[in-house]
């Protein structure tokens, strides 16, 4: 199917029938496969990659899902894992060992910065955080032992762009493996492998199902890679994707450029009418020219995605804090939770929950003020979402 254009690979790639001849893709709720002999199983678990036997190592519906991401990707292989924290676990649980170094943007997601920084180190291998905008500071990061470089681009939730290019050209020189996590753009807006990435890993979670129903994650890369250093190290320890959730996400698959390319645009709309509200200090977002990164987004984005934070005005912090849960405690349509990626509208107040337990002094650096607001755009009318939030700033 490599000749395919993406929609239809959407749709259509990773697909495989039964004898029954199903039309959509069948959810195979077994745990094990049966043999036709002693002979028959002792050679399917020798070759555990081919064929079936227990859907901790491998699932049709699973392989379906792999299938069909790698192939959106632009990548050979794919493993799937159950959530996109454990994805990160297991890339770097199969190529890193004690002694080894990561280099890591600062501006990744929450539970992925405390397990490289907390969780890692317990085991011996160290974290350089670095600002993913800073070409130098990735250079200047380097040690003789890096092995990994880590990159989340659009960061959450200042939405700032790295250039995937650039950082991977540094990762080449290292000789480090260059993750990218790709889960904000998804590859209807963006392809890291075709920019140098050697890994892509996701939280199907968010855009991939779509609808904010299941967790999933998966790792994206070379055959040699997935099936060499990560199959081996998911089918032992076991952070496996159900079955049930990679049929889930097959059918959120099936609408991922619809959805992110309306999302993108409804983002846009709204982040074009906060920019001119008078309440609002600032406003970030990727497609928008007053942000700072406008021109590399537009080079390596199809669009600047659904996430879009702003700034409220505020003489004080405290201030800024009223103003913001505000916006947030007069919206009806917005839902206020943490999870983004959804058909629906959320808010966020990133000071008080996403960013709640670092320092004060760590927030600030991050660009984290009490006056910030992240929205993850919907599907919603954007003249709908523009009044839920001008409830909360006109009051
Ligand atoms: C949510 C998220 C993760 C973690 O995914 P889970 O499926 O919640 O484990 C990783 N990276 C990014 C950018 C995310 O938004």
């Amino acid at each position: 199917m490599d000749s395919f254009d993406f929609d239809t690979l959407a749709v259509r790639a990773g697909t495989q029938r039964s004898d029954f001849n199903e039309h959509s893709e069948a959810l195979f709720l077994t745990s094990s496969f049966v043999f036709k002999s002693a002979a028959e199983a002792a050679e399917r678990f020798a070759h555990s990659e081919e064929g079936f036997t227990y859907s901790r190592f491998t699932n049709p519906t699973v392989s379906m899902f792999q299938d069909r991401l790698a192939a959106l990707e632009g990548a050979e292989a794919c493993m799937a894992t159950a959530s996109g924290m454990s994805a990160i676990v297991s890339v770097v649980m199969s190529v890193l060992n004690a002694g080894d170094h990561i280099v890591s943007s600062q501006s990744i997601f929450g539970s992925t910065l405390n397990v490289f920084a907390t969780i890692f180190n317990r085991f011996g291998i160290e974290t350089t955080f670095v600002d993913p905008t800073d070409l130098d500071a990735w250079r200047a990061a380097i040690k003789p032992n890096t092995k990994l470089f880590f990159l989340e681009t659009p960061s959450n939730p200042l939405t700032e762009i790295a250039d995937i290019a650039a950082v991977g050209r540094i990762a080449k020189e290292a000789n480090a493996l260059f993750v990218v996590d790709n889960c904000f753009c998804t590859p209807a807006l963006q392809r890291p492998i075709e920019m140098g990435a050697d890994v892509i890993v996701h939280s199907a979670t968010k855009y991939l199902d779509g609808q904010g129903r299941v967790l999933g994650g998966a790792v994206v890369g070379t055959k040699a890679f997935i099936m060499g250093k990560v199959f081996p190290f998911v089918r032992s320890a076991g952070p496996t994707l159900s079955a049930f959730n990679a049929w889930v996400l097959l059918k959120g698959m099936e609408t991922l450029s619809l959805r992110v390319e309306k999302q993108s645009a409804n983002a846009l709309a709204v982040a074009q009418w906060l920019e001119q509200q008078p309440q609002v200090a600032r406003v970030f977002y990727p497609g928008l020219p007053s942000h700072p990164q406008y021109a590399l987004a537009q080079r390596q984005q199809k669009a600047g995605g659904a996430i879009v934070a702003f700034e409220l005005k505020g003489a004080t912090p405290a201030e800024q804090r009223e103003n913001a849960w505000r916006v947030i405690d007069n919206s009806q349509v917005c839902s206020i939770t943490g999870n983004l990626g959804d058909t629906r509208t959320t808010i966020t107040h990133p000071a008080s929950t996403t960013h709640g337990r670092i320092t004060p002094e760590a927030r600030a650096a991050a660009g984290i003020t009490e006056g910030l607001i992240r929205l993850a755009v919907g599907l919603e009318s954007p003249n709908d979402i523009q009044n839920d939030l001008a409830r909360g700033l006109a009051n």
